[in-house]
């Protein structure tokens, strides 16, 4: 029996059965709690006591009344070869709740296969639970549009990855999980009436100012592509790799989906690969804004039933101006100027060099900034570089760059400690919190790293040792898809 819980709609499973196959979940073995987001139950109206006292249901073991989960299909570009039939081969939908005006749908990862499982076991290990959970979590907190987590299942029972590990099921909540890939499986197909069905669906429930636009399958590609464009550029600003961003992985409605081997950078470095499975870099961190250009290509192609190439073509070659502005837009917050200026990029390009030739913490660094006065040799950056004067000659440049708008210091800092964050979910934080739980089933450090990553601007002193600069092992870190 289920408890208490509010009543699932099944939005999703209205579509035609081409959509989905109907999956009951394979219970987790002996399954434990882990952690539970309170925070974000509230905000599905299910209290702390339901969600504690729902643990059959989000470790897979029963089903709330009138619930029938379903996995559903999706093909994709993966490393940028077309694979026909991918779809949710460990994810399984159990339907949406209400929250805040609009419907979030929930879905359990890691219980059990599916008939899109293809070589796969059905579920997820520990380690990518809590990394998912802590990174949805760290994005919501950020501002960046993201799937979120509500709660970890755990068990004993193990699974062969590189070695063996023990499984969970996290429960992620997003309004809806329908990917590119989604759109790809019915026009490599020939299934245009699917096709058809599946666009309006999306317009109907996700995009309905669309619906109005002379053309609605054009305006839709438009508009996922400026989502993507900001969504990106909210990336780039962070710090943030994804590190699959394979078109099955994107986001219809402009969400981070998907957490594999993602990881924030430490010491900047434009070509750096958080995947080790990812040996030519394809999705290194300065080519994430090409690679989701690229997937949105594979997104128009999809449409090209209902619409004339030459403006599907016309909308996808506004996305570098549509990811331009949001990425100056987000850095020219980062340095704290409130006016553009035609040099901005310039002053910018040349520190990003600057960062990367001398490895300096992405995130230590733009935080000390935020607290730069305009005047003075007080400067508790300069320690960041190997090399200081160069800093200094870029320093000289910036304040008086400020100085030529105006700016005040206490008003700009003010305004760049909103933007800078203090706290990123570093690789090797993730790391700690995963041993303790998998070594000690010790599970209060993910709950404190939620806590801190959830108000990542603001100065909390509880959390000071999460702002350090990383310890040396972390560079020694090894992700690679295997999750
Ligand atoms: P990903 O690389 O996470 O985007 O996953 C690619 C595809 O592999 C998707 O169809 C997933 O559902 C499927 N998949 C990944 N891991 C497993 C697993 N352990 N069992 C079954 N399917 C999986
Ligand atoms: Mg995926
Ligand atoms: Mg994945």
């Amino acid at each position: 029996m289920t408890t208490d819980l509010p009543s699932f709609g099944q939005r999703f499973r209205s579509l035609p059965e081409t959509f989905w196959r109907r999956v009951r979940p394979t219970p987790l073995r002996a399954p434990y709690w882990v952690t539970q987001n309170t925070a974000l139950a509230a905000e599905l109206g299910i209290s702390a006591e339901v969600l504690d006292a729902n643990l059959p249901l989000f470790a897979g073991s029963v089903l709330p009344p009138g619930v029938d989960s379903l996995a559903a299909l999706y093909a994709g570009h993966q490393f940028g070869v077309y694979v026909p039939q991918l779809g949710d081969g460990r994810a399984l939908l159990l339907g949406d709740l209400p929250s805040g005006g609009e419907r979030m749908e929930l879905q359990l990862k890691g219980a059990g296969q599916t008939p899109f499982s293809r070589m796969g076991d059905g579920r997820a290990v520990l380690r990518s639970s809590v990394r998912e959970y802590l990174c949805s979590e760290a994005m919501h907190g950020l501002g960046i549009p993201t799937t979120r987590a509500l709660c970890l299942a755990g068990s004993d029972e193990t699974v062969w990855r590189e070695t063996a590990e023990t499984t969970a099921v996290v429960t992620r909540v997003a309004p809806s999980f329908i990917r590119f890939g989604s759109f790809e499986v019915f026009y490599h197909r020939g299934q245009h009436e699917a096709l058809r069905q599946l666009a309006d669906h999306v317009l109907q429930h996700h995009y309905p100012d669309c619906l109005s636009a002379d053309q609605p399958y054009l305006a839709l590609l438009a508009e996922v592509s400026r989502r993507t464009a900001t969504l990106v550029a909210a990336w780039q600003a962070v710090g943030f790799c994804h590190g699959v961003m394979n078109s099955d992985n994107m986001s219809i409605l402009g969400l981070t989906l998907d957490y594999g081997p993602f990881g924030f950078l430490d010491g900047f470095d434009v070509g750096h690969i958080c995947n080790h499975s990812d040996t030519s870099g394809r999705y290194a961190y300065n080519q994430q804004p090409r690679v989701a250009h690229w997937n949105l290509s594979c997104l128009a192609s999809a449409l090209l039933p209902f619409v004339e190439e030459a403006e599907l073509l016309a909308v996808l070659d506004r996305f570098p101006e549509w990811f331009g502005h949001a990425w100056l837009g987000a850095f020219r917050a980062k340095l704290g100027l409130s006016a553009a200026h035609e040099d901005d990029e310039s002053l910018l390009q040349a520190l990003l060099l600057l960062l990367h030739a001398q490895s300096v913490d992405f995130t230590v660094f733009f935080r000390r900034l935020s607290r730069l006065p305009l005047q003075g040799e007080m400067d508790e950056l300069a320690g960041l570089f190997a090399e200081p004067d160069a800093w200094l000659a870029w320093r000289t440049r910036y304040r008086a760059r400020l100085a030529a708008e105006g700016s005040l210091d206490p008003v700009r800092h003010h305004a760049m400690l909103a933007v800078n964050p203090k706290y990123i979910l570093r690789n090797y934080l993730a790391e700690q919190a995963i041993a303790r739980a998998r070594d000690a089933h010790d599970f209060g450090e993910i709950e404190r790293l939620r806590r801190c990553l959830a108000r990542p601007f603001d100065e909390q002193p509880e959390f000071e040792d999460y702002a350090a600069l990383p310890p040396a092992w972390a560079g020694e870190i090894c992700l690679s898809c295997s999750s």
